[in-house]
């Protein structure tokens, strides 16, 4: 086992969005360096890093330069190409491995993990050509058909009832490799995040029930019984044997859906932090993000413990356009008047559409009392009620 890498070594991450940034901040509050490497000359991770390397993911003279400066390397965004991890392993202490992201950024490849851990997921078929396309069972309709690759918040994906709308998503899809996925009535979605070191130990956040709209993440719910306790066990064992599977090293979040009679299947992996997990920021002592540090660092890791209720809202650049067509800075003020409201804003210069611009996390001291000041907050926001 290596050593450890103290506060004062260099940390990077390649990917510059709003995940990219919450762990730069995790890792400055440790004492450590950073440095991001992305291609947007104003990303939100890149404004606040020690070190922000301009280049595309792929472009040899920039990841030699990350390489150069950094003494590990993490990754935050779903789309950042597994070979760039690769090459980056050759010089510096890379995690997680280029092998799980690869796999977690293939639906297809994805799935075959969850059949060789024997953990369900909902059944499948893989279209790539169009012989597969017609062997399509008709057991699969209504489906989703979703690209295998380049998908994140619902995009690349769409609901099919008949062969001829799954023949036509297909086409507009520009027949690229995809996985159908039957529509399964769900009754809930959860999610779980654990961190597995180098030496096999896991920890693991409190189990949040996640509530999507439009296929985007809208509200999560971290208190006790939130799920049943038999849910939260068979998550928590699912997600461990995945991470397990695939002999991971750093977070992961597991997705799942709650079927109506109350059995789990797993939707999708993340090899990173997720938006699910944020309210770990201001509900638990130790966050998903220093859980990144900690992996990426290979320093001890210790179970966190959650010390409030939690429940988090996602703001989405919808929220600026609710009192004019024009973009209007939402009542933070007046958010900020709530107890226990924690905002969190990514540093995005334009707010549009669908566009995660930050969250805000409500605490308290009761689960009645964090939902009572998460529906004011809603209200205030213009975001619908749940
Ligand atoms: P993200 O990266 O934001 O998690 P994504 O683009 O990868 O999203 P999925 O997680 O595959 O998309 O799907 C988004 C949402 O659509 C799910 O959380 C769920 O609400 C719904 N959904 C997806 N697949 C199914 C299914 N087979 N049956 C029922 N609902 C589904
Ligand atoms: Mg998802």
């Amino acid at each position: 086992m290596n050593a450890p890498l103290l506060p004062g070594a260099t940390l990077g991450v390649m990917g510059g969005g709003q995940l990219g940034r919450m762990f730069i901040h995790a890792a400055q509050r440790m004492g450590y360096f950073t440095a991001v490497l992305d291609p947007d000359a104003d990303s939100p991770a890149g404004r606040v890093s020690h070190h922000h390397i301009v280049a595309e993911y792929l472009d040899a003279p920039g990841l030699g330069q990350l390489a150069e400066t950094c003494d590990a390397i993490t990754t935050e965004f779903e789309n950042v190409p597994a070979p760039a991890l690769a090459r980056l392993a050759a010089y510096t202490t890379v995690s997680p491995a280029a092998a799980s992201v690869a796999i977690a950024q293939d639906r297809a490849q994805e799935k075959a993990h969850f059949v060789r851990c024997g953990v369900p997921c909902a059944p499948y078929a893989v279209i790539e050509t169009a012989e597969q396309l017609a062997a399509v069972d008709d057991a699969l309709l209504p489906g989703i058909l979703k690209t295998t690759r380049l998908g994140y918040d619902g995009k690349g994906q769409a609901r099919v009832s008949t062969r001829a709308e799954l023949a036509s998503a297909w086409a507009v899809m520009k027949n690229v490799a995809c996985v159908l996925e039957k529509m399964l009535p769900l009754a809930a979605e959860c999610s779980v995040i654990v961190a597995r070191g180098a030496d096999g130990q896991m920890v693991n956040l409190p189990i949040q029930r996640n509530l999507h709209r439009d296929g985007i993440l809208a509200v999560t719910e971290v208190y006790e019984e939130n799920m049943p306790a038999a849910q939260v066990e068979s998550a928590l064992a699912a997600a461990k044997s995945i991470a397990s599977g695939l002999n991971y090293v750093g977070v992961l979040c597991v997705e799942f859906f709650v079927l109506q009679d109350g059995s789990l299947v797993v939707n999708e992996i993340a090899p990173r932090p997720h938006n699910s997990g944020h309210a770990s920021m201001d509900c638990c002592d130790v966050s998903q993000f220093e859980l990144q540090v900690r992996t990426l660092a290979g320093l001890p890791l210790v179970q966190p413990r959650q010390h409030s209720p939690a429940l988090m809202l996602n703001l989405l650049g919808d929220l600026w356009f609710v009192r004019s067509e024009q973009s209007t800075t939402p009542p933070w003020a007046e958010v900020l008047a709530l107890p226990g409201a924690h905002l969190h804003l990514y540093g995005k210069a334009k707010a549009s559409r669908g566009r995660k611009m930050g969250h805000l996390t409500l605490t308290g001291d009761s689960v009645q009392a964090v939902r009572a000041v998460a529906l004011q907050a809603a209200a205030l926001l213009g975001i619908e009620g749940f």
